[in-house]
């Protein structure tokens, strides 16, 4: 599209993440973490780049797993929330899905009515995330309700880390036992363990590993962190310089004028904003690349465009390209200026970008 307004998509990155990842998982298979369309990279080209490489895939919802069997993508399919409501049965059905199953509602909609199958089902215990999941009781409870339905085949047992980012952090060691003894006694594949998981509790990493954010080339964690030298940035967002122009020292620049130039300043204009997905509440401050050369956000984001501070780049010209993160400049540190995290830049690029897949 004329506007220049781009999500480079680096397959090759993509795989080599996948490839660190199974290096990590030692003997460990891999649910290949896709929800909410690949955290925003395109689901299918991901999908479909692995090949026969991925294990599985895991999705939120009914629709993003159809669209990647329609897609003609064939390995194993874990809808992640499971089942929102009993119609979506004959479409689990139809495309061999796999079903978590975190509460009574679901399993009474999936025992209800016989099935053609066996559904492989991911039983969740509820370890103190407190959102999705059975408490330990009901948990063996349903594990053997499932284990005596004709509907069922294999039982993974699953639960959710809610401090694995933080590593060292004492509630992990807490979920692992309340897992441990959760399980207990009970048969059948286990899995734990996220992206920070994987990377940094070898004793959460079991029989499937999920990551998802690492694969798309970001760390896991919300510290420094050395895994972040061995991930390569699988999204490149970039778009180009619309307008340069000097200002004097002490005219205010964009929205609310919250920023004024100190000296005699050089201003660029992006076709970028948050109408995009670029994050509003980035700093002034914030880096970006000219040219590959390091410049900074001045002013409030706008819906369409974002101001720079391009002083020192004396030699930056209209249609120049601009990267807001990716490559030479990494997502962690946007996110951060912007106070969020990267999965949330990842997942709010907005449907005027235009993406590029590069291999
Ligand atoms: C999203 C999700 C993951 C992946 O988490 P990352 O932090 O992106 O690695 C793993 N397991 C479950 C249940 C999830 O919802």
């Amino acid at each position: 599209m004329s506007r220049h307004t781009e999500a480079i998509i680096n397959l090759a990155h993509f795989r080599s993440n996948h490839a660190l990842a199974k290096r990590y998982a030692g003997g460990a298979r891999i649910l290949v973490v896709i929800k909410a369309n690949g955290y925003g990279h395109g689901a299918v080209p991901l999908a479909r780049c692995l090949g026969d490489e991925a294990d599985a895939f895991g999705v939120a919802t009914l629709e993003e797993a159809v669209a990647l069997r329609d897609a003609g993508i064939q390995r194993p399919i874990v809808l992640m929330e499971g089942m929102f409501e009993a119609a979506e049965m004959a479409t689990v059905v139809a495309h061999r899905l796999e079903l978590v199953v975190h509460c009574s509602e679901q399993l009474d909609m999936l025992l209800a009515v016989p099935l053609p199958v066996r559904l492989r089902v991911w039983l969740k215990l509820d370890t103190g995330m407190h959102r999705l999941g059975f408490t330990p009781v009901a948990f063996r409870h349903a594990y053997e309700r499932l284990r005596a339905s004709a509907n069922v085949g294999e039982i993974h047992l699953m639960s959710h880390l809610a401090c694995a980012d933080e590593p060292g952090h004492p509630f992990v060691v807490e979920q692992l036992a309340r897992f441990d003894e959760g399980v207990a006694g009970l048969a059948g594949p286990v899995s734990l363990a996220n992206s920070a998981a994987l990377v940094s509790l070898p004793q959460a990493r079991r029989d499937w590993v999920r990551p998802g954010i690492m694969l798309y080339g970001a760390s896991p964690f919300s510290g420094v962190h050395t895994i972040a030298a061995e991930l390569r940035p699988v999204m490149t967002l970039c778009s180009r310089l619309i307008a340069v122009r000097d200002v004097a020292t002490g005219e205010g620049v964009g929205y609310g004028q919250i920023w004024r130039a100190p000296r005699a300043s050089r201003i660029g204009t992006v076709a970028i904003g948050y109408g995009d997905g670029y994050p509003r509440h980035a700093r002034v401050g914030t880096p970006v690349l000219v040219n590959g050369k390091p410049a900074t956000l001045v002013g409030r984001v706008s819906m369409d465009m974002i101001t720079l501070d391009i002083s020192t780049i004396p030699d930056a010209r209209v249609g120049d390209t601009v990267v807001l993160w990716g490559e030479g400049l990494p997502a962690e540190v946007v996110a951060s200026s912007a106070d969020t995290i990267t999965y949330d830049l990842f997942t709010g690029i907005g449907r005027r970008v235009d993406f590029r897949y590069r291999d």
